[in-house]
């Protein structure tokens, strides 16, 4: 039997005139994603997108599990396919129905046809396929109302595609359709997945992480690849810069107050970042900041932090708890990455008592007694690029 994926779009649906760009940067990256398993032919039709493999090779369950995870769309399912004569429908109905609807109790059959020349209506056709299904799978019933599956037989352009149990798809606008922004990437829980939600809204993600090399070790650096490879299977490709700050941690410890040390090194991050920023071509910052959860996370905190760049800063986990990012970051699957109990270059120097309402005033005198421009730019001269990749040969 034939069958192939259809994926049906999200909110690129509400797009107008630009919806053909966005249209084809979806098919690109389903391109992209195809290629390790098998040739397919994909293309777009209403708002459908369909993955047709055209050999015996193409490994279908592979593609249907990254199809789910390519941000534009909103439902994925498999499709049994065959020609538009009634016969043929039926019995690919009756051998393609009892495994997709093994256990399921109730069911619906909703039929479109594009091709009005079709002999029977969608009722007529929807009545048939019900009666089949009614026929060949154990201990099923007709549910108008609630069903807990939906059949759809769908007729159009000289060919039927009969599924069921289509699967919620990662959703949001196409990856690469809405800039690119550079990610503070530490080892904790928070900033994959704010580097996930805007990856959801069709942002590139590029990283920046931190270390104080040699107080932070390689396998805290060896974690934060891991967690880029790990959002790789939603981004696609990351470039993540490394930057070692250990020079600018041991002048504040040596010269400031130690109440402001983390929010000190914070302005640092964020001169570092924006500059990272300016040089890759990213129009934004993304951190993993939740107000509250922490001192230098207060609303005066992180207002001084903002003062420290005049890019626009997105925290997508602003007003998340923490149990909700932890739910995102299982389900991304960086969660395990994430609590490994490796040092973090904020976890070096901490303030017994950090200051969690400072003001930019204070934050300035604090700066005063360094050289910041020195310390940046000695800092930014350190810095490694790595690229990571959903596969080896992700273009
Ligand atoms: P996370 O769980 O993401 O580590 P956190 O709750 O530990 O967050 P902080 O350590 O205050 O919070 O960091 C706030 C944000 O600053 C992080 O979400 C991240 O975006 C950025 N950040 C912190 N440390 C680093 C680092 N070493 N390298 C890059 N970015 C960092
Ligand atoms: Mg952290």
């Amino acid at each position: 039997m034939n069958e192939v994926i259809l994926c049906k779009y999200g909110e690129v649906v509400l797009k107008g005139t630009n919806r053909p760009v966005f249209e084809s940067l979806l098919l690109k990256e389903l391109r992209r994603r195809a290629s390790p398993y098998g040739i397919f032919k994909i293309y777009k039709s209403q708002s459908t997108v369909f993955i047709e493999p055209q050999n015996e090779e193409a490994d279908l369950d592979g593609m249907y599990d990254a199809a789910k995870r390519v941000f534009g769309i909103a439902g994925v399912t498999r499709a049994a396919v065959t020609g538009q004569d009634m016969e043929r429908i039926r019995e690919t109905a009756r051998a393609y129905f009892p495994t997709r609807l093994a256990g399921c109790r109730t069911f619906r059959v909703d039929a479109k046809r594009a091709d009005k020349a079709f002999p029977l209506t969608s009722p007529e056709i929807a009545a048939e396929i019900g009666g089949v299904i009614l026929s060949c799978v154990p201990g099923i019933r007709v549910d108008l109302h609630h069903p807990e599956e939906m059949v759809r037989v769908e007729i159009r352009e000289g060919k039927t595609y009969l599924h069921a149990g289509q699967e919620k798809g990662a959703g949001g606008m196409p990856l690469f359709t809405a800039g690119r922004g550079l990610l503070l990437l530490s080892g904790g829980i928070d900033s994959p997945v704010a580097g996930y939600m805007m990856a959801k809204r069709g942002m590139e993600i590029e990283a920046i992480h931190f270390d104080a090399f040699p107080y932070t070790s390689e396998r805290s650096r060896e974690k934060v690849m891991t967690l880029a490879d790990e959002l790789c299977a939603y981004c696609s490709r990351i470039h993540v810069h490394v930057v070692t700050v250990t020079a600018i941690q041991e002048a504040l410890r040596k010269h400031c107050q130690e109440e402001f040390y983390t929010l000190l090194l914070r302005q640092f991050m964020m001169k570092l970042s924006e500059k990272c920023a300016r040089q890759f071509s990213c129009h934004a910052l993304i951190t993993g900041e939740s107000l509250g959860q922490v001192a230098s996370q207060t609303i005066q905190a992180i207002s001084v932090t903002d003062a420290a760049t005049d890019l626009p800063v997105f925290r997508p986990c602003i007003g998340m708890d923490k149990e909700e990012i932890v739910s995102v970051a299982r389900k991304i699957g960086t969660f395990d990455t994430s609590v490994l109990p490796y040092e973090d270059c904020c976890t070096v120097f901490t303030p017994r008592h950090p200051k969690t309402r400072p003001t930019r005033e204070q934050i300035e005198a604090e700066l005063e007694k360094v050289d910041a421009e020195a310390l940046t730019e000695q800092a930014y001269s350190t810095m490694t690029t790595e690229t990571r990749r959903i596969f080896p040969t992700y273009r």
